[in-house]
């Protein structure tokens, strides 16, 4: 039978209650968790989060202290991890060295004492775009190249679920950026659930159509990309997801869809869409705003975009980076804001020590709860 067969046909990866105790440390809390079929998901999260220990219960590599595993309508929670309709794909390849590229893609099939090894070997040679290497042994590829080795031996078992465990770690940051793409690309040409496992946020934007951010054994938030990134929850989110420039006020009131907010004396609005707090009047808040979607302007200047707008800025800091000037503007509060400006060439660049207004539309910007969330 051609290895495609039943492909993408499971009923997703549901994680219920899912906990994992290490003596008498949580490493992972109570996780319930959707993984639709056929999608590419990330577990996004520093370093401990217990981001692998996740992936290890999926793979069977660790037994969950409680909680339940299952794949479509199957319970996999206790199955022996050979067992499970799952492989997985580790930083550090594990490939056989003294086999060639063909035999370490063909090893699984082998095993299994399957027929049709070569038409297969050959069709998972063609999706990772190495038909030319098949004789070489491992260590003469490319970094990349053996990564690429190592998902096609796991994707010849034909799993419902491939877990990809930080795989890009050992490459330089431009191999990295092309092998996302090249993983992104296999994805969708094969359609099997994929779930990659990172500490890198770029890199979890770029190829997942879902992400959860997970912290401290728990997830913080989880959606897609954009969403997560102009819409995040929490201040670890908000700052985990590129920057974030986070400003203290209190609450005034809500009118409608909107909350204004007692921003260090000037009064702002936030759509209640994007208010993550209690709205009543004098609860402390974070006032979020992305550096590049801050607009600053010479004192008097009209701005077309009209929306909150704060007088009394001075640009602290200039940096030139090519495609955009990245600005620190001290506010009357003493705060340093980003502001990140695209270098179009149609303005010309502020300096140092001028007095700016800074501006941002009101549905650009979010609000936290400065009351439960310390950081
Ligand atoms: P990293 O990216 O560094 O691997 P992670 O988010 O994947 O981080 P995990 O490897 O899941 O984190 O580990 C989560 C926590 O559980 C860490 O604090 C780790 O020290 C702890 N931990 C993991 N495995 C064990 C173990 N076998 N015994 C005790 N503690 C463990």
């Amino acid at each position: 039978a051609d290895a495609s067969d039943d492909r993408g046909t499971g009923g997703g990866l549901h994680l219920r209650s899912l906990t994992k105790e290490f003596a008498s440390f949580t490493a992972v809390k109570s996780l319930d968790l959707d993984i639709p079929s056929g999608s590419f998901f990330a577990l996004l999260g520093p370093s401990g989060c217990g981001k692998t220990t996740t992936l290890r219960m999926v793979a069977g590599l660790e037994t969950p202290t409680s909680g339940t595993i299952t794949l479509g309508d199957r319970d996999i929670t206790w199955e022996k991890p050979y067992r499970r309709p799952v492989n997985t794909v580790f930083q550090n390849y594990a490939l056989f060295p003294h086999l060639d590229i063909f035999e370490n893609i063909a090893f699984g099939l082998r095993r299994r004492k399957r027929s049709d090894v070569k038409p297969a070997v050959e069709q998972m040679l063609a999706l990772v775009e190495l038909e030319s290497q098949a004789r070489k042994k491992p260590a003469q590829l490319s970094g990349g190249q053996q990564q690429r080795v190592a998902l096609a031996r796991a994707l010849i078992n034909n799993p419902e679920v491939l877990l990809l465990d930080e795989p890009l770690g050992a490459l330089d940051l431009k191999l990295r950026r092309s092998m996302q793409i090249e993983i992104k690309r296999i994805q969708t040409e094969v359609g099997l659930t994929f779930v990659h496992v990172t500490h890198d946020q770029e890199e979890a934007m770029t190829m997942a159509d879902t992400v959860a951010v997970m912290n401290a054994g728990v997830i913080e938030q989880m959606g897609a990309p954009a969403e997560l990134y102009e819409n995040p929850r929490t201040t670890f989110v908000a700052n985990f997801l590129g920057q974030s420039n986070l400003i203290e006020g209190t609450v005034v009131g809500r009118e409608g869809d909107v909350v204004t907010v007692d921003m260090q004396g000037t009064v702002v609005s936030v759509p209640t869409a994007r208010a993550h707090l209690e709205t009543t009047a004098g609860h402390r808040a974070w006032v979020g705003i992305r550096p590049e979607k801050v607009l600053i302007a010479e004192v008097g200047e009209v701005i077309d975009a009209p929306g909150n707008s704060i007088p009394g800025g001075v640009i602290s800091d200039v940096s030139f980076v090519g495609v955009s000037t990245q600005y620190l503007v001290r506010m009357p509060w003493g705060q340093e804001l980003q502001v990140f400006e695209q270098n179009t060439g149609r303005r010309r660049l502020f300096r140092t020590g001028e007095s700016v207004d800074v501006s941002w539309r009101p549905d650009y910007a979010f609000l936290l709860d400065h009351e439960q969330d310390a950081s």
